[in-house]
C-alpha cells in the first residue's frame, strides 16, 4: 500500500490531516490546548517543518499550528518528529477541535474562573471524540468573552453575581461609577441593581470601599451556537 493511500485511508480519518489546494500535499494541524506549548515543543514544531522544507507555518484562529503543504510521503516522519517532543496531531472534522481559552486566572486581572484548569480537563476527556457536527468549544473566563465563546458550538464564560448587603451600604457611588453596563443606577436616592443589564463581571464588588458587596461564588454559564443548532433541528 502506498504512503498516499495509507495516509487517505487512516490518518485522512482524523481531523488534523487535511486537504488543500495542492492535492498532493495535505495540511498537518496540531493538538495545542489553550495554545499552550513549551519553548521545546514550539522549537521542535520549527524544527520539523524545516526538516521537510516548509518554510513558514500558520498560527490559527484556533490556537494551534498548522503545517501546510506538507506531502504525503512525508507527514509520517513529521508526526514522529513532533511526538517525540509530545506534540500530537489535532482535529478537524465531526469531532471536538482544538479547545480554546483566556489566560483567566494564571494572569488576568479580570479573571474569575480558572480557565487553564477547565482546558486540560476537557482536552483530556474530549479532544478528537466523534460527534454529529463539528464541535468547537471555547472558555472565557469573564463576560469580556476574549475567546468569543458564544460563537463557538459550546461557549464557556466565567461570572460572579454581586450581592449588595443594603443595610450598610453608604450611597457612596463607586460601584455605580465603576460598573460600565450602566447596571447600578440610583432610584430614589438609592442604588438599585439592574440584573438586566448586568452581564455579572463582578467589577462592583471589588470596587465597593466598604467592602459590603459580596459575590454570589464564581459560577459557570455554558453558552454557544449548538443551543441554536439544537433548537433548529429541534432535537
Ligand atoms: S475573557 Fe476576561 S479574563 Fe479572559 S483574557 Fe479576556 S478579559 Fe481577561
Ligand atoms: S457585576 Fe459587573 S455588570 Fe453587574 S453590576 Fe457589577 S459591575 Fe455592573
Ligand atoms: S460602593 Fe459600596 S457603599 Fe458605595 S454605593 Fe456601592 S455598595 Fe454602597
Amino acid at each position: 500500500m502506498s504512503v498516499r493511500t495509507e495516509i487517505q485511508n487512516n490518518l485522512e480519518t482524523r481531523g488534523g490531516i487535511i486537504s488543500e489546494l495542492d492535492k498532493e500535499c495535505r495540511i498537518v494541524r496540531l493538538r495545542i490546548p489553550g495554545g499552550i506549548i513549551t519553548p521545546e515543543q514550539l522549537i521542535a514544531v520549527g524544527k520539523a517543518a524545516k526538516k521537510i522544507g516548509i518554510d513558514t507555518v500558520h498560527l490559527t484562529i484556533r490556537q494551534t499550528i498548522e503545517i501546510p503543504h506538507v506531502p504525503f510521503g512525508k507527514i509520517p516522519g513529521l508526526l514522529r518528529d513532533l511526538e517525540k517532543q509530545e506534540v500530537f496531531l489535532g482535529a478537524e472534522y465531526e469531532e471536538v477541535v482544538n479547545i480554546t481559552a483566556c489566560p483567566g486566572t494564571e494572569r488576568c486581572r479580570f479573571s474569575i474562573i480558572d480557565t487553564r484548569n477547565i482546558l486540560l480537563q476537557l482536552d483530556k476527556n474530549h479532544h478528537g471524540r466523534n460527534m454529529p457536527i463539528r464541535i468547537r468549544i471555547a472558555i472565557s473566563s469573564c463576560p469580556n468573552g476574549c475567546t468569543s465563546e458564544r460563537a463557538s458550538e459550546i461557549g464557556i464564560t466565567g461570572l460572579r453575581t454581586p450581592i449588595r448587603n443594603e443595610g450598610l451600604c453608604t450611597g457612596c457611588g463607586t460601584c455605580a461609577h465603576t460598573c460600565k453596563e450602566k447596571a447600578i443606577i440610583m432610584v430614589n436616592g438609592r442604588l438599585h441593581l439592574d440584573e438586566a443589564l448586568c452581564v455579572n463581571c463582578g467589577m462592583c464588588i471589588d470596587s465597593c470601599p466598604f467592602h459590603i458587596i459580596n459575590a454570589g461564588g464564581a459560577t459557570w454559564c455554558r453558552e454557544g451556537s449548538l443551543l441554536w443548532w439544537i433548537r433548529k433541528k429541534r432535537l
